[in-house]
């Protein structure tokens, strides 16, 4: 069972949180993130002694007053004292990591993700104490000892075997004693013992990889919302639950921006054949939505989703180097540098390839072009957003596309670029982020996905 940031935030959250695990039954290991804010406030902190900016010191006292009000509203005093020790020398910790960073080069961006990840130890620590304060034998596990990763910061790859071989090792005896091993998200470390993480909302998938590795029947992600829905609530009122979803459709829609489940979370399920569940914290008796493995239903639209903040590259080839040779350079850096392609167009009367990707991914796409020798020239808009419509068999379902672009334009909204995804689970289009709010309610509306059923 995993918590997200909102679920486990101040007295309440944690309160409700442990008393879901305590009556989770035997056999649950728990995965927590960091509260909500904590990481963004320990990551801005960080950034500032890399620039060289104050903000260090700040971040590291708001986190510490936070997460100490908390315990001292929820622990008893012995569990009490050995947290404000622990929290001391997290805190203490993050500092240090601060001052070496000043003026740090690239290379830092190792030491942020484990300076910013310092907010999952703190919660995995006060759920476990509060949970033994209930009566419930708890211990807080770090996952950067069980999860070996390889690969960039901020996208770390665990590999399976490993992480597998440690997780089992650590986490079989504790559970064999009754104990419920509550585990950081997020976190992990290299083969060397370095801190990484699994990215910005990467505690889906600790715990998908997890799940899979301790071969565990079902692997239930608890957050803010009641399940996967058919778009954004945060953008359309009237979207409505998915009871079920396959596990394609759900990697479409996390890899196309779906906040509620990281892009990475559900391959590791899938290949292990695990169901997942998302269920809402604050009413844990509402079913939620099912994620597993089903038959391709008649092929239609089933959800919307938006990446926000997109950027759209127009790439052109050099003069005579043809489209093929630009494709392969530029395809095969995107994926060295471990680049999410969210839409591919190409035009070979004007020679040119238009990537779309995230915003966020920007500087690491222009420094995996700075090699390209087929590449003539670059144009970049970065204000634009891909919003996406997601239905598993949409495959030869005609006219997807034309249904698109006919709402998209009734509401005056211009389509910079279209495309089918490679799965044909997809369909994407780019338009112009002032647009994205417009785009994914017409959709909505387009596709009936607000009607009843
Ligand atoms: P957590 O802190 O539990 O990890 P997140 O904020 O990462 O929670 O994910 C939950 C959020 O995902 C919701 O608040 C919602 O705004 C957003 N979201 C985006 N698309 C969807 C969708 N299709 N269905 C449900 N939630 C979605
Ligand atoms: N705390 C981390 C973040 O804010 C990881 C997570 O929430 O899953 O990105
Ligand atoms: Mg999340």
């Amino acid at each position: 069972m995993k918590f997200g940031g909102t679920s486990i935030q101040g007295r309440r959250g944690v309160e409700r949180v442990a008393s879901i695990l305590s009556s989770g039954g035997p056999g649950t290991v728990a995965v927590v993130s960091a509260m909500a804010g904590t990481t963004d406030a320990l990551l801005e902190g960080a950034e500032a002694a890399v620039a060289g900016r104050p903000g260090l010191d700040q971040a590291a006292a708001a986190v510490r007053e936070e997460h100490l009000r908390v315990a001292q509203d929820l622990l008893g005093e012995g569990e009490l004292d050995s947290f404000s020790a622990y929290l001391g020398a997290v805190i203490s910790r993050y500092r240090a990591y601060g001052a070496l960073l000043a003026g740090a080069s690239s290379d830092a961006r190792r030491s942020l993700e484990a300076a910013s990840s310092a907010g999952e130890l703190l919660a995995a620590a006060i759920l476990a104490a509060s949970l033994r304060g209930m009566g419930v034998s708890a211990t807080a596990v770090d996952a950067a000892r069980l999860l070996v990763t390889e690969g960039h910061p901020w996208a770390a790859e665990p590999l399976v075997q490993e992480s597998g071989e440690l997780a089992r090792g650590e986490l079989l005896p504790l559970l064999r004693d009754g104990t419920l091993p509550v585990v950081t998200g997020f976190r992990a470390g290299t083969a060397a013992g370095q801190v990484t993480t699994l990215g910005r909302g990467g505690s889906d998938h600790t715990a998908t990889v997890l799940g899979a590795v301790l071969a565990a029947a079902e692997i239930w992600i608890w957050t803010e919302v009641d399940g996967i829905l058919t778009a954004d609530p945060r953008l359309v009122a009237e979207s409505r639950l998915l009871p079920e979803v396959s596990y394609a459709e759900a990697i479409e829609l996390s890899y196309f921006g779906a906040k509620v489940l990281h892009g990475r979370a559900v391959p590791p399920a899938a290949s292990a054949a695990i169901p997942i569940r998302i269920k809402n914290t604050m009413h844990p008796d509402r079913a939620g939505t099912v994620i597993e493995a089903r038959r391709p239903g008649p092929g239609r639209v089933r959800a919307v989703t938006q990446m926000e903040q997109a950027c759209l590259l127009t790439m052109t080839a050099s003069p005579g180097a043809g489209l093929n040779r630009l494709a392969g350079e530029v395809f095969s850096a995107f994926a060295d540098a471990r680049i999410t392609t969210l839409m591919v167009t190409q035009s070979s009367a004007e020679q040119v390839i238009c990537v779309a990707i995230p915003a966020v991914e920007l500087t690491a796409a222009r420094e995996a072009l700075l090699p390209a020798r087929f590449l003539l020239a670059v144009d970049i808009k970065d204000q634009v957003s891909v919003v996406v419509v997601v239905g598993e068999a949409m495959r030869g379902t005609a006219g997807i596309a034309g249904a698109m672009f006919g709402a998209l334009g009734e509401h005056g909204i211009n389509v910079v670029a279209i495309s089918q995804g490679s799965s044909e689970l997809a369909v994407a289009a780019v338009v112009k982020r002032q647009d994205v709010g417009d785009a994914v309610r017409a959709l909505h509306r387009q596709f009936g996905l607000a009607g009843p059923g």
